[in-house]
């Protein structure tokens, strides 16, 4: 049996193995694809403190050092089930079973994607998922964001700022987002919304060149010149395997405060699948040192 459990190693999980490992805990890390999670994923970053800029493969491998060289032990794995009232709590995974005394759920969110052609080729290359992220490599563009909640209007804000002109791609002709917000974007002169209107496919050569979206009543398309497009048409928590232990807000992030404790003794959860405000790489590692010192003082605690 070992200490801690983490299920995920992205940046949260990552952390939390940090501070458990420093706390003098045996920590194994659960992880289905690579080590980083969203971060190996992120092209540049320029919004960590004291790093002006580092590749999102490069902060991964250092965060990852890091909790290795403690001697946090990570397992390429995918968790399918557990148990986490029981005393001890039991993890299974397609290749095995553990248990441990006390278990920390850091496995994050995945981006809803756009499906169409063009999407997966330029993903880092003028397709993003996170305007508050690239934005700023768009700098005096003209860039496209596809969307209509909260997200997608609060990104075009932040893009009109750095962006020469945004064009709002929204499915309908009312946006899902908070009215307040939604006038805000339609006074700001460098918006431009496309209501009614869809993605059929991003376009260019080595980057993003163009859109051509299409307008769903009158089937008309229009190929848009653009340096980027930005998708926010939400995320995906997968917590489902969880949900009949712990409570899930409509969303289906876990329902958790910044002490990171769920209703379950000895049970965590840290970062991108908490509902919470900021969905950031500082968040979740804020995250990861709060579940990691829970967890630590909980087995102490035993
Ligand atoms: C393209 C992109 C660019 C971004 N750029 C920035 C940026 O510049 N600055 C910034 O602050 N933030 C950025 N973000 C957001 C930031 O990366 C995330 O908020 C943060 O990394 C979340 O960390 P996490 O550990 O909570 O989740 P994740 O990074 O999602 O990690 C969760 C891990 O859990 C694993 N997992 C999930 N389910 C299972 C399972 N059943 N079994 C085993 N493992 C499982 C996943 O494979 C994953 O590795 C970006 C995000 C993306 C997608």
């Amino acid at each position: 049996m070992t200490d801690i459990i983490i299920i995920g190693a992205g940046c949260a999980g990552l952390t939390a193995a940090i501070y458990a490992q420093r706390a003098g805990l045996s920590t194994i890390l659960l992880e289905e694809n690579f080590y980083g999670g969203q971060i190996a994923i992120s092209n540049e970053i320029e919004n960590y403190p004291a790093i002006p800029s580092i590749t999102g493969p490069e902060l991964a491998q250092q965060i990852y050092g890091q909790a290795e060289s403690l001697g946090a032990q990570i397992r390429f794995e995918t968790v399918t089930q557990a148990e986490l009232s029981a005393n001890p709590k039991v993890v299974t995974t397609n290749a095995g079973r553990y248990e441990a005394k006390t278990v920390i759920v850091a496995n994050g969110v995945k981006r809803r994607k756009l499906g169409c052609p063009g999407e997966e080729a330029f993903t880092g290359r003028g397709v993003s998922y996170c305007a508050t992220c690239d934005g700023a490599f768009f700098r005096g563009k003209d860039v496209a964001i596809v969307g209509g909640g909260n997200t997608a209007l609060e990104d075009a804000l932040f893009l009109s700022n750095v962006c020469r002109t945004v064009i709002l791609i929204h499915r309908r002709d009312v946006f899902r987002g908070e009215k307040a917000l939604a006038d805000r974007v339609k006074q700001r002169e460098n918006i431009k919304i496309q209501y009614d209107s869809t993605v059929s496919e991003i376009r260019g050569e080595s980057a993003v060149s163009s859109v051509l979206i299409k307008n769903t009543k009158t089937g008309a398309q229009q190929d848009l010149p653009v340096s980027a497009v930005f998708v926010a048409i939400g995320l995906i928590p997968e917590n489902e395997i969880f949900s009949r232990q712990l409570p899930l807000d409509e969303s289906g992030y876990f329902i958790a405060g910044e002490d990171c404790k769920t209703p379950l003794g000895g049970v965590f959860v840290a970062g991108d699948c908490r509902s919470k405000l900021l969905r950031q790489i500082i968040t979740a590692a804020s995250d990861g040192a709060v579940a990691g010192y829970q967890a630590a003082a909980y087995v102490n605690g035993l």
